[in-house]
């Protein structure tokens, strides 16, 4: 299986190759050449199997340049039962809805799910591309992305990691989960400013002639990015994997279509169901589900993407974003690479983009948009909490717009609705919802929340207190660079 650029300018490259490099050198996202199918018989085979051997089984029909043996040790490492608990991905049930709980990982947060796999898969990709140097990760992170990414990158061979976050710009429980963070190959630092100063300083320093400075030490840069094919692909596997224990449950039978709803931001999550459905799992409609910042919605319902507009601060701040970047894959497969160019160019341009309205029905055949404010976020936490689940606010807004397409669309396909957090990531938001007090840290919102739903918190948000801080640094703007160079000089 090779890769080639949704810009159309870099082809046939290996899936070690996308993996190690991230983005295409014409600035386009590495898609595959082909959609490997899933046959009846390989959805059968599936159905027998654990949740890592069907990671293992999914991933090698696209990771071709990776043996056998190093998907089942990857697969087995990443999705043990230490790091997940006994069910990698467990399905509730509540409200006619079937919720793919996809937060049980060692953060909490669904992006575990891709990244404790991706680090093992970008550490083999250095050996495969017959790279020498090793790879120094630099993330700029609002909260949730860094915890992920530090807790799968940490002691990964030949690869380190450094996390830059806005000391004043993420909770009190997102900063103690990444300055207790172990593994002698991790460095953590607060900056003085907010996150677009982060994100600048690190965008800056890939740009400039800082590789040339890191060369000298044996490293190159690389980034964790949601673009990154490594940490899409593990996402189209628990796709699948619901489904089989769909069918398991007798929710389904084999063969049965299923809806799906994914609470969105960067269209990586929801593209990935696109992907399966490609490959043939019965899938009818994925509903792309949004908060107040409903740029997507506006898109598939009027075939126009217009980035010039407020930016919303919510409730559910992974969902806070303007760029979807993934987007620009699902462009790539409906019109093709000179046509995705060509838009990406106007969005970067012009901030707006419109495609015809042919295109516009195709992608309304696949996929139904709706989004829910910040009072419908509130109001679905309260409502399914009172028919006896517990949910955070990134999947009310997927709830939420679950019911609402159902209702107004009549289709009552089974749906599977993408949960991406615990409530113990937002205990203060969820609180809030059930109209509960709110005062003191977080920690005492997380006790209360334990208390009123007879729920425990996950054990590392809870021993999160009691753990020795590794990282207490807070740097100026200015001495970024410095801390980068400190920590590619630092013998591990
Ligand atoms: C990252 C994230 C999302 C958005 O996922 P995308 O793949 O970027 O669309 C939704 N919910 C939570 C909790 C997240 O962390």
């Amino acid at each position: 299986m090779l890769y080639n650029s949704t810009r159309g300018n870099d082809k046939g490259r290996s899936s070690a190759y996308v993996i190690k490099n991230g983005i295409a050198a014409d600035g386009g996202l590495f898609v595959p050449e082909s959609i490997p199918s899933l046959t009846k018989e390989l959805l059968e085979e599936l159905k027998g199997m654990n949740y890592p051997q069907r990671a293992e089984k999914i991933l090698s029909m696209f990771l071709t340049d990776y043996s056998t043996e190093e998907l089942k040790k990857a697969t087995e490492t990443a999705y043990s039962k230490e790091r997940f608990g006994k069910v990698t991905a467990p399905i509730a049930v509540s409200g006619g809805n079937s919720i793919l709980e996809l937060w049980h990982g060692p953060t909490s947060a669904f992006k575990d799910m891709a990244l404790q796999i991706m680090p093992h898969l970008l550490s083999l990709s250095l050996d495969k591309c017959g790279e020498e140097k090793d790879a120094l990760i630099l993330v700029a992170t609002s909260g949730d992305t860094g915890k992920a990414a530090l807790a799968g990158y940490a002691n990964v061979p030949r690869v380190r990691i450094q996390v830059f976050y806005p000391s004043e710009g993420v909770s009190p429980v997102q900063k103690l989960q990444m300055a207790t963070q172990e593994g002698n190959n991790v460095s953590v630092c607060g900056i003085k400013g907010n996150f677009d100063d982060a994100q600048s300083a690190v965008k800056r320093i890939f740009g400039g002639n800082a590789s040339e400075k890191i060369a000298e030490n044996g490293l190159f840069f690389s980034s964790a990015n949601s673009i990154n094919w490594g940490r899409l692909a593990p996402q189209i596997v628990y796709y699948i994997s619901a489904y089989l224990d769909m069918v398991s449950a007798g929710t389904i039978a084999m063969g049965d279509k299923i809806n799906v709803t994914v609470p969105t931001g960067n269209f990586g999550n929801i593209l990935a169901a696109y992907i399966a459905k490609q490959m043939g799992l019965p899938v009818n409609k994925m509903i792309c589900a949004s908060n107040k910042n409903n740029i997507l919605t506006d898109f598939f319902n009027t075939g126009v993407y217009d980035k010039r507009r407020p930016f919303y601060t919510t409730s559910s701040p992974s969902m806070d974003i303007l760029i979807s970047s993934n987007l620009e894959r699902l462009l790539y497969f409906v019109l093709g690479a000179e046509k995705c160019a060509e838009l990406m160019k106007e969005l970067n341009e012009k901030g707006i983009y419109t495609v015809d309205e042919a295109t516009k029905a195709k992608l309304s055949e696949d996929f139904a948009a709706l989004y829910g404010d910040e009072s419908a976020t509130e109001e679905t936490v309260a409502r399914y909490f009172e028919g006896g689940y517990l949910c955070d606010p990134h999947t009310a807004v997927a709830l939420y717009c679950a019911d609402k397409y159902k209702a107004e669309s009549g289709d009552n396909t089974p749906m599977l609705v993408a949960s991406t957090a615990s409530p113990y990531k937002f205990p203060r938001a969820v609180l809030k919802s059930l109209g509960k007090n709110v005062d003191g840290d977080d920690f005492t919102c997380i006790d209360t929340l334990s208390e009123i739903s007879n729920t425990c918190p996950p054990k590392a948000l809870a021993e999160l207190k009691g753990k020795p801080v590794r990282f207490d640094g807070v740097t100026e703007k200015a001495d970024i660079d410095t801390k980068v160079y400190d920590f590619a000089a630092k013998k591990l």
